[in-house]
């Protein structure tokens, strides 16, 4: 007779880490799934670092993961159709830019559509009833395996016993007695299961997407106002990571490196554009972004000469270039009050 096999969704926080623990109770072969939604901090660290091979790290994830976990790891990227998940969220955000429910449901989606090519019968998770404000209340959960199209095949293995018994429960692919019965915002269950299992090495709960930070996602609805969405990349939101950003006007944006890695980056991404470095004297590389007249050179200059070495110094030189046009103006540093102005 086949065996049972499921797909479990994890983030490789402690809650999923645990679920593919209780699974590895039931007598089903079990595939996890980690989804790259671009958004998770790890991830922008190493796209906004020219010097670190993506993929080497996808590869390297990978080993991590399958070790840790002790069962066969699948990793999908789904970075490029995801920020219109996150642009236009049907069910809401969250304190801050996350479309947690919208996420969810893409998720689980990504992961039907691997069990179905892996033929595989169920999906599990590491959810709990309560836990999270938004996606973790029995009402969302229950939209969230409807929309993903897994009625009756979703198992959350940490709450199930508070849970109504699933499809996976009434035909026996797994014993309900096995499962778990956690709910509500405290961790400490899940911190001595961890103590019991000898499992030390997890990230903080939601501590990886920065759609829950405040500064990003002010900055993110900054780009959704500004930029037409169909012209939306990856590295939009990369960017956003990265350095100090000021908005001057609806159509004119700076952003500016605040270290070595950074400031290689910007140079990078931003180089069918203007960038202003200050000409005599250690500083950041600043690009501008949108019109970029004579005027707004200038503005980019100041703040160059702003965040150089010689921000104390009446004027600076800064070197303003473009593929292959450069010049040298000269510009008074930016005054604080102004330079907050703009912040973003
Ligand atoms: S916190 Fe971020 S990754 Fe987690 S569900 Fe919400 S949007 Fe998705």
């Amino acid at each position: 007779m086949k065996k049972v096999k499921a797909i479990g969704l994890v983030s490789g926080g402690l809650d999923s880490i645990l679920a593919v623990e209780v699974m590895k109770k039931q007598n089903v072969e079990l595939v996890a799934l980690y989804i790259i939604n671009g958004f998770d901090q790890e991830t922008l660290r190493v796209r906004s670092n020219i010097s670190l091979d993506e993929n080497k790290w996808l590869r390297d994830k990978k080993a991590y993961m399958t070790k840790s976990l002790g069962i066969d790891v699948r990793i999908i990227d789904i970075s490029e159709g995801f920020l219109e998940t996150v642009s236009s969220a049907r069910y809401g955000y969250g304190k801050n830019c996350n479309p947690c429910i919208d996420c969810k449901i893409s998720f689980l989606t990504k992961a039907k559509e691997l069990m179905l090519e892996l033929g595989a019968d169920f999906v599990f998770t590491g959810e709990v009833l309560g836990q999270r404000p938004m996606s973790q209340r029995k009402q969302a959960m229950d939209l969230i395996e409807q929309r993903s199209g897994l009625e009756g095949i979703l198992l959350r293995p940490l709450s199930a016993r508070i849970l109504p018994e699933t499809e996976i429960e009434k035909k026996g692919w797994v014993r309900r007695e096995y499962l778990l019965d956690i709910q509500g915002r405290s961790r400490k269950r899940q911190i001595d299961m961890a103590a019991d299992l000898g499992i030390t090495d997890y990230p903080a709960p939601a501590g990886g997407c920065i759609l829950t930070d405040e500064n990003y996602s002010r900055r993110l609805k900054d780009l959704f106002t500004h930029k037409i969405r169909e012209e939306l990349t990856p590295e939009d939101t990369v960017l956003l990571s990265v350095g100090r950003h000021f908005r001057l006007a609806d159509d004119v944006k700076i952003v500016v490196g605040r270290d070595e890695s950074e400031n290689e980056y910007i140079e990078k991404v931003c180089n069918d554009g203007w960038l202003a470095f200050a000409a005599q004297v250690p500083g950041p590389t600043v690009a501008i972004q949108g019109k970029s007249g004579e005027k707004e050179l200038v503005k980019a200059a100041s703040f160059a000469a702003r965040y150089s070495d010689a921000k104390e110094a009446s004027e600076v030189d800064i070197i303003v270039r473009k593929i292959d046009q450069e010049k040298t103006i000269t510009v008074s540093p930016v005054s604080n009050d102004e330079l907050e102005r703009y912040r973003l």
